[in-house]
């Protein structure tokens, strides 16, 4: 029987400005939900960073205050990895608007850490693309295929 592959995923997390003072605390959050930090960087992004980074959402009512929100002060950009990273993460941190998640999820890191229904403390990338795009941002050479783990690395 030919054993199982997992594959080690990797995904951005971003402490944004409102929990930035928590991010030795998201940190450890993260080791021991079973992720390696791989890459950590701690940046001001300048309103067309986060224009640029957010600009899937460019012509929306909220558009002009998430940019200034993330560009308000300092954010921690990790790129994660474990199996499963990309999904995992996002269930971690839970849904968007941190009112709702407090109602539906309220053990979810955003219910636990966010700030009001715009300003929800984590970012987390939801998809395979968009992880490699968003990781790219962060950390422009790094490489992000999944690596493949089973009986082939074993023989
Ligand atoms: P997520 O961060 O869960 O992937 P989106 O990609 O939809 O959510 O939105 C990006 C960010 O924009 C959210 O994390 C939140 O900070 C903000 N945002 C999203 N929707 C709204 C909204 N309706 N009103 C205000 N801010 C919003
Ligand atoms: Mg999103």
């Amino acid at each position: 029987m030919e054993a199982p592959h997992i594959y080690v995923e990797q995904t951005l997390a971003i402490v944004k400005p409102d929990c930035i003072h928590k991010a030795e605390e998201i940190e450890d959050i993260i080791l021991r939900s079973g992720f390696a930090v791989l890459k950590k960087r701690r940046v001001h992004l300048t309103p067309e960073q986060a224009s640029d980074f957010y600009a899937e959402h460019y012509g929306k009512l909220f558009f002009p205050s998430l940019v200034a929100y993330m560009s308000s002060g300092p954010v921690v950009a990790l790129v994660i990895s474990r199996d499963r990273a990309i999904s995992y993460w996002r269930e971690l941190i839970g849904p968007t608007n941190t009112y709702k998640a407090r109602q539906t999820h309220p053990d979810c890191l955003r219910s636990l850490y966010g700030t009001d229904d715009q300003r929800n403390a984590l970012h987390g990338s939801d998809g395979f693309s968009s992880s490699q795009r968003e990781i790219r941002f962060f950390f422009p050479d790094s490489i992000v295929e999944p690596i493949a783990v089973g009986q082939a690395a074993k023989d």
